[in-house]
């Protein structure tokens, strides 16, 4: 893989560091311990990673993407690169991502964009586009994403392969810089369900060092997989969302829908159609919703302690500092946000905006748990387009923000989801992905249909 690394990443540049010595001795670990006799720590011994360059690592750099974290080495593990290290895991570098996880493209990166490997005019996706491209690649065989809207499932889509947003609480948010602490989950990618279960097994569970994590077993997502492996589904209900086709889905992506949920009743699944009237405003609430936690958790960045410090010469006050380092450090999605999310959290508007924005986020909940009574799963294009072309929508923010039309209800509702290949778009021959979506707390239910599936 550091050869591959070496071969196409000055093209594709999912990463934005490699550590190849890190990589090998975490390998050679591994390998000595299994030559003296050892039980290896985990399935997933010996098998590299890429990381997104938004957890903590203790050895190597964590940008976000940003220039006000460039060159930052932290000084904590977080909890996922703890059990990524644990499980014998040889990381080999931190992949790229739009800035603080803020994007749909990987063009918000401060340090340039990743490419599609498919079309390497297009955009991988985002904001964890380096994982999934480093994925599609073959630079890497397993990487972490975070999906706060659909980070983790819209790059999946768009490169062909599998990307798993858990449960909210099912995996540590310690140590990944926070962008919106409601919506922000790590979860696992990878070119099969499989992999991606075992995966999920090795960074999931309980965290008292994180107060949202789920003080409950790891649902059995690998047993899961293996038995959707068998290809059969009979007994299993899947409902189709009404909302989440049609009007603004591509044509191509369309039609691969079409024939994946024609493939679900092949594998004997009864499908059904489900509404989920509120699906609909869930674009609207989460950019309320987003952008306040965002401008409170970003207040952080303030020159002070760590991170990119300007007008440090003693003749500026500490506000001049903070004012032009954070001027110097963000980019313009980042200070868009944080005015947008300032604005919304203002007296005089909190009840019109981010109030209205948390009561939309409860309607969709109970559309879930309305849709949840008749069927075990829910199904949906991933993403309304394949990949679009790089500097296609980097003027025109909401273009960018439609492509997580389909992802944003999981994330507000706090489900579990995943996107699994479904076959190249008739229109262009790019990769089309299919969402599957489960209750909070039933992850293993998108392993066992994800796994049928593929
Ligand atoms: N594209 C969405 C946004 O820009 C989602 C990002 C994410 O999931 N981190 O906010």
């Amino acid at each position: 893989h550091l050869d591959r690394i070496a071969e196409v990443d000055s093209d594709v540049h999912a990463f934005l560091h490699v550590d190849a010595d890190g990589a090998l001795a975490a390998a050679r670990t591994v390998d000595e311990s299994l030559a003296g006799g050892g039980e290896p720590t985990s399935a997933l011994a010996g098998v590299p990673l890429a990381l997104k360059d938004v957890f903590t690592t203790s050895d190597m750099p964590t940008t976000c993407g940003s220039r006000t974290l460039e060159n930052w080495v932290p000084p904590y593990d977080a909890t996922v690169t703890r059990k990524l290290r644990e499980a014998g895991v040889p990381i080999l570098g931190k992949t790229n991502m739009d800035e603080f996880a803020m994007g749909s493209s990987t063009e918000n990166s401060a340090f340039g964009p990743t490419r599609n490997p498919w079309d390497r005019e297009r955009v991988p996706g985002g904001s964890g586009g380096g994982s999934s491209a480093s994925l599609a690649a073959f630079e890497a065989p397993l990487a972490i994403g975070t999906d706060t809207g659909g980070s983790i499932r819209q790059p999946a889509a768009v490169t062909g392969t599998v990307g798993v947003k858990p449960t909210y609480g099912g995996v540590s948010r310690y140590g990944l810089v926070a962008f919106s602490s409601s919506l922000d989950q790590g979860g696992p990618c990878a070119r099969t369900v499989l992999d991606a279960a075992l995966l999920h097994e090795v960074i999931a569970g309980h965290d008292p060092l994180d107060s949202t994590s789920i003080d409950m077993p790891v649902p059995p997502v690998v047993r899961a997989a293996r038995e959707g492996a068998r290809g059969d589904l009979t007994g299993v209900k899947v409902g189709v969302v009404r909302e989440l086709s049609g009007e603004g889905y591509q044509a191509g992506v369309l039609a691969s829908f079409d024939a994946a949920v024609a493939r679900l009743r092949e594998l004997g699944a009864e499908i059904v159609e489900v509404s989920c009237p509120n699906f609909s405003y869930g674009l609207s609430a989460y950019y309320l919703i987003a952008p306040s936690e965002c401008s409170s958790n970003l207040a952080r960045f303030d020159a002070m302690r760590y991170g990119l410090r300007v007008s440090d010469d003693g003749d500026h006050s500490a506000e001049e500092v903070m004012s032009a380092s954070r001027e110097a450090g963000f980019g313009p999605e980042v200070k868009r946000r944080i005015m947008l999310g300032t604005y919304a959290l203002s007296s005089g508007y909190y009840d019109a905006y981010y109030g209205s924005a948390q009561k939309v986020r409860t309607l969709i909940a109970r559309d879930f748990t309305a849709a949840f009574e008749q069927v075990d799963v829910l199904v949906s294009p991933t993403t309304p387009t394949t990949a679009f072309r790089l500097g296609e929508r980097v003027d025109d923010p909401l273009a960018m923000y439609l492509a997580d039309l389909a992802t944003i209800p999981a994330n507000l509702a706090g489900n579990a989801a995943m996107s699994v290949p479904s076959g190249l778009s008739d229109d262009d021959g790019l990769p089309v992905g299919l969402q599957i979506m489960a209750p909070a707390l039933a992850d293993e239910r998108l392993y066992r249909v994800g796994a049928a599936y593929e």
